[in-house]
């Protein structure tokens, strides 16, 4: 007997990245050769949380009413021109009139309120075949399903045909399509797509909507200040956008927690792209009455650390000068682990930067088990187990591909 709702007994945070990250935690708190490779934060190599004193400084020079008043639901116009600022960077003038913000707490609520409008219920969202697991329990809270494009072909490259397959199937079925792409340092493998792959599924949006369809892409954007390819190219295929079709859009989802490691506060955005002046309309009442029945408002606190940094042009150039040193943290980390890996014949799956590589193998779960005996945590999911290498030390990405590789040995034998 339960009182629960029939939607909400099935309901079970099957998040092993929640779980399994505050076993990895609570572990390291005893022992702290524990290596904790789960959560998607970035550390420093002292093994504590990687923060940014500019974020700090912006945050000491907030005022009270700046820090715990209600903010609006929307984020004030200054947060989303700020948000603007940052996310088009040399290309904000071309996008300040076509595009619309809305302030969420994380790119969580960004995807939350993206689902909410933009399918009905029983609809299905066409979702990456390697992906961050929450899709599907924000979309099944919002009472959708979801089906999975290839995200590799054969060569290892974004899977443009098995996309506009699976996009075309749906389009017949539902008359609209919603998909998402998580791009660069995509979660959980690290991939990050060529400007002719981006063009690619411009081209399959232009074509699935020139008759009217509604084809709504949801760009998840979490990790984007972290490609090692740097802002411009990153910026550069956001450019496509302009040439989208009227019935085409994108939604962009900013993570604060990612870009600014604000992880805590819950500060994020949607930014939409579209020429079209209603559907940016659209987009702004429906979402802000979304936002209103979900959390009423995201923190004051985020909405004026970000305004702060990225419109006072001396405190966005010393967090860039923060970022460029966590890039190269991040980079040299993921050289190490990935010589590690060709040395101990380790495969692993397309990566090019980011916060975690994956590697493939028959018995994630086993695999799991078999390195927690050996003090590693990292995260089974699906066909492979995920190593965060944002949360450890160079040293330890030296170390464990020689480690992972026997274990797998191991356990698949
Ligand atoms: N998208 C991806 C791919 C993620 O990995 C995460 C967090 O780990 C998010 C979105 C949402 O993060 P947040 O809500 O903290 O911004």
């Amino acid at each position: 007997m339960t009182l629960l709702s029939k939607r909400s007994i099935v309901k079970e945070d099957k998040s092993n990245i929640i779980t399994l990250g505050a076993i990895a935690a609570e572990e390291k708190k005893k022992d702290p050769t524990v290596v904790n490779a789960t959560i998607g934060m970035l550390y420093n190599e002292e093994g504590s949380l990687l923060t940014y004193k500019s974020v700090d400084n912006a945050l000491l020079a907030l005022t009270k009413e700046e820090k715990y008043a209600y903010a609006s639901t929307p984020g004030s116009s200054a947060f989303h021109e700020a948000i603007k600022k940052w996310v088009f960077r040399s290309y904000y003038k071309d996008f300040k009139n076509i595009s619309e913000v809305m302030a969420t707490p994380g790119g969580t609520g960004a995807l939350s309120n993206c689902f909410a409008n933009y399918l009905d219920e029983g609809e299905c969202a066409l979702l990456p075949s390697y992906m961050w697991g929450n899709y599907k329990q924000i979309l099944y809270e919002n009472g959708e399903t979801f089906e999975t494009y290839k995200l590799f072909d054969e060569q290892g490259k974004f899977n443009l045909e098995d996309l506009k397959e699976k996009m075309e199937e749906i389009k017949i079925r539902q008359k609209r399509v919603l998909f998402v792409i998580n791009d660069p340092c995509h979660n959980p493998t690290g991939y990050t797509m060529t400007e002719d792959e981006w063009k690619g599924v411009i081209d399959i949006m232009n074509e699935l909507s020139k008759d009217g369809t509604p084809i709504v892409l949801i760009h998840d954007m979490a990790y984007i200040d972290y490609a090692k390819q740097g802002f411009e190219y990153t910026r550069k295929n956001m450019e496509l956008y302009k040439k989208l079709n009227d019935s085409a859009m994108v939604i962009m989802a900013f993570s604060g927690s990612k870009t600014l490691a604000l992880y805590g506060v819950r500060i994020g955005a949607q930014v939409c792209i579209s020429k079209n002046k209603n559907h940016l309309l659209d987009f702004a009442r429906a979402n802000k009455f979304s936002s209103r029945s979900k959390w009423s408002n995201t923190t004051n606190l985020g909405n004026k650390i970000i305004t702060k940094i990225f419109s006072d042009e001396d405190l966005k150039k010393s967090f860039e000068d923060e970022l460029k040193y966590a890039k190269f943290l991040l980079s040299k980390r993921a050289d190490a682990f990935l010589l590690g890996a060709k040395n101990a014949g380790l495969k692993t799956i397309p990566f090019d930067c980011g916060f975690f590589i994956t590697i493939p193998c028959q018995n994630p779960e086993k695999v799991y088990q078999a390195l927690v005996q050996k003090k590693i945590h990292v995260i089974p999911m699906g066909s492979v187990i995920r190593v965060t290498i944002s949360a450890i030390s160079l040293n330890d990405c030296e170390k464990l591909p020689r480690i992972i590789k026997d274990v797998i040995d191991e356990v698949d034998r």
